[in-house]
């Protein structure tokens, strides 16, 4: 009788522990779904079409590179679960003001556009991330954590500017700027499809820990927008010297020093072009 009523007890209260383990499991399992395909990634490759994107005489196209990252950037994410939306998926041109009403028209949606920077100085070099609006620093902390964490490139840190595609979407938008292409070593590493592959994931990791990145960073001080100034729109092309910032750890500390980026090298992209895109 004992041995039965023990019996029966124990095979209830294991059935309850394994209906539990299965609740909480699948539970968890809608919920991190439900989170990612609700939010829709607007994919913005620079340039496209009559618009080549970099300075003139540029070897490398930007609108060429760009295009292939976004769309190694769009397989990576849709088989994370995201909804994908390409504002160019070919080699055509698309006004500024289309990228932005596409990204305005999903009311969930997070928008990255994709760039290569240029200088006429070849030397210039590195990786740097834009945002505008307050709510698009955590997209672009953890963009730029990634990207430039992974990058044989120097850091150029996260800077904030009223690019148009940033000023203009009303959801969180990130403007990467993945290398110089006129520069030797960073051209070249552009032009392998193992590279471009690579960025397209760092920029994936980054879209998935946006949050938890940023929440990281936020407590080691590293990126407000307090401490990240609006740029101006300045030609910064024949600045001489250009700090790199070989490492993230330097990247902390010089965010910190509440910044003398505007003297720091500053953008070396073509900012007197029309439409003010690196
Ligand atoms: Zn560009």
């Amino acid at each position: 009788m004992l041995t039965n009523f023990y019996r029966h007890y124990l095979l209830g209260a294991s059935l309850l522990i394994a209906f539990l383990g299965t609740f909480s499991t699948a539970q968890a399992k809608r919920a991190s779904k439900d989170s990612v395909s609700s939010i829709t990634v607007v994919i913005d490759a620079g340039h496209g079409g009559h618009d080549r994107g970099g300075i003139p005489g540029q070897r490398v196209a930007e609108k060429e590179v760009t295009l292939d990252v976004a769309q190694r950037l769009k397989e990576t994410l849709a088989a994370n679960g995201y909804r994908v939306v390409m504002t160019r998926d070919s080699d055509v041109f698309v006004p500024l003001g289309t990228r932005v009403a596409i990204a305005n028209s999903y009311p969930n949606a997070i928008f990255v556009s994709i760039h290569f920077n240029s200088a006429k100085r070849t030397g210039a070099a590195g990786i740097e991330t834009y945002f505008y609006s307050r709510e698009s620093l955590p997209l672009a902390s953890a963009i730029h954590y990634f990207v430039a964490g992974g990058a044989p490139s120097s850091n150029r840190n996260v800077r904030r500017r009223g690019y148009y595609v940033l000023r203009k979407t009303r959801v969180p938008g990130v403007l990467v700027e993945c290398g110089f292409l006129t520069n030797p070593t960073e051209a070249a590493h552009a032009q392998t499809s193992s590279y471009r592959q690579k960025l397209a994931e760092e920029i994936a990791a980054g879209v998935r820990g946006r949050n938890t990145v940023a929440s990281a960073l936020s407590t080691t001080r590293v990126a407000t927008s307090e401490s990240i100034p609006l740029q101006p729109y300045i030609d910064q092309t024949k600045v001489a010297k250009s700090k790199s910032h070989g490492s993230k750890r330097s990247h902390k500390k010089s965010t910190r020093r509440k910044k003398s980026s505007s003297k720091s090298g500053g953008s070396e992209a073509k900012t007197s072009s029309k439409n003010q895109e690196g």
